[in-house]
């Protein structure tokens, strides 16, 4: 794709107008994209989406930063490729992902320019859902704040465990009120 250099010159000409009558303030990149739009309408460029395949189709155009590319896979061209196979993102849009797996083909778009990398479906592994992971992290996050190291019971508050180390019914008797914390489980209490 190659854009003439006119219509570069249009565009150029068309922000430096916009950037000398538009107060500095007020200057923001929609404003300045519609106006090198509008240049470019008034000096006889069609701005128009491209129906080429590749373009109506831009959820497969999909480089992927995991794979392999020295690798000596089987390249399909756009659309060509066996059906049982699809792209990371194609994986992730339906609750999928690689698994572990590595891609078993290459799929050619934008004329050779890109390639996405092509896994087996049926070797997928459903992918965990982003909300319950974060709130696995965050709960641990939160134990270690919560946990008393030489009782072991979590408490439903942060400890001051920098400055004393542990609870305050470790630390100096003072009673833990029994609706404060979680008992410790019974492995735990072994340890
Ligand atoms: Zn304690």
């Amino acid at each position: 794709m190659s854009i003439p250099d006119a219509a570069v010159a249009v565009i150029a000409a068309a922000l430096d107008d916009y950037r000398l009558t538009t107060p500095h303030d007020q200057q923001t990149p929609h404003g300045a994209a519609e106006r090198a739009a509008e240049y470019l309408l008034s000096s006889g460029y069609r701005i128009a989406p491209d129906h080429t395949p590749e373009h109506t189709m831009p959820h497969l155009v999909d480089v992927d930063p995991y794979a392999d590319p020295t690798g000596q896979l089987p390249t399909y061209r756009w659309r060509q490729a066996p059906s049982g196979l699809a792209t990371r993102r194609q994986l992730r849009d339906m609750g999928l992902r690689p698994g572990g797996h590595d891609p078993v083909a290459v799929i050619e778009c934008r004329r050779g320019q890109r390639v996405a990398y092509l896994y087996r479906i049926d070797q997928a592994a459903p992918k965990y859902p982003m909300t319950l992971a974060k709130e696995a992290a965050l709960d641990r996050a939160m134990a270690a704040r919560q946990t008393c190291p030489h009782c072991q019971r979590r408490y439903h508050h942060c400890l001051p465990l920098k400055t004393l180390g542990s609870c305050l019914e470790c630390h100096d008797g003072t009673p833990a009120d029994p609706g404060s914390y979680t008992a410790p489980q019974p492995q735990q209490l072994a340890a």
